[in-house]
């Protein structure tokens, strides 16, 4: 497959551009594109078969859950079970940012999405190019960082091309990426919240919140 590769300009985005890749991703197909940490590999979130096409491009095992991107505040609750207060607070303050939050999954989340767990890993990116795809793309879109497993996560589009150029259909270069650090994942599931994982938001960040 010959992989697109089209410029896009945060500061004033092209409209014909996008709807492109987002009707892609509805159509079940993958566009990697940049948010404030990493370039992402998106696909629709809610269609098991685009998840599939995502652990197959990377070359992930399957059974390693992807993070669900949302652009809405409101788009949160009909994909999970339950908002926990202080994941509330955490919303608040660091929401669209670097933040990872774990919930109960309802069933509009596909297994296939999740590793087959019942929860689901949801984040709200700050990077105006992802939160324009999100949205225009049905508003929940998987998006693990766009490299294939084992090599380091993509900053710019051309690491994007020279690792994944051919397995995917497009690439948006909205040019370098901000923050080149992981998000911070914080599991909801538990009575008490744990960091699963630090990325920029750090420990004392959190704990000044909460
Ligand atoms: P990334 O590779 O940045 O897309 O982050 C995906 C990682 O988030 C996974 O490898 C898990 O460590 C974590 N993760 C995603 N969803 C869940 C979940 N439902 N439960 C626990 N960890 C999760
Ligand atoms: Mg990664």
């Amino acid at each position: 497959m010959q992989t697109k590769v089209v410029k896009i300009d945060s500061a004033n985005i092209d409209e014909a551009a996008m709807k492109e890749a987002c009707d892609l991703i509805r159509a079940g197909e993958l566009v990697a594109f940049p948010t404030e940490t990493v370039y992402g590999l998106g696909g629709n979130a809610l269609d098991p078969q685009a998840s599939m096409k995502i652990y197959a491009a990377k070359g992930r095992p399957s059974d390693n859950p992807l993070i669900v991107h949302i652009a809405d505040l409101n788009a949160l609750v009909p994909i999970v079970k339950e908002v926990p207060e202080k994941a509330k607070i955490l919303a608040e303050k660091f929401w669209p940012g670097p933040l990872t939050m774990i919930f109960e999954k309802s069933d509009l989340v596909p297994l296939e999405t999740t590793g087959g767990l019942n929860s689901v890993a949801v984040r709200f990116p700050s990077d105006p190019i992802a939160a324009e795809l999100i949205l225009q793309a049905g508003g929940y879109v998987a998006a693990p960082s766009a490299n294939t497993s084992g090599r380091p996560s993509p900053t710019t589009a051309q690491h994007v091309e020279e690792d994944l150029g051919d397995a995917i259909e497009m690439i948006i270069d909205g040019g370098p990426v901000g923050i080149g650090l992981e998000s911070t994942i914080v599991d909801f599931t538990e009575d008490v919240p744990v960091v699963l994982r630090p990325g920029y938001i750090s420990l004392e960040m959190l704990q000044e919140v909460l």
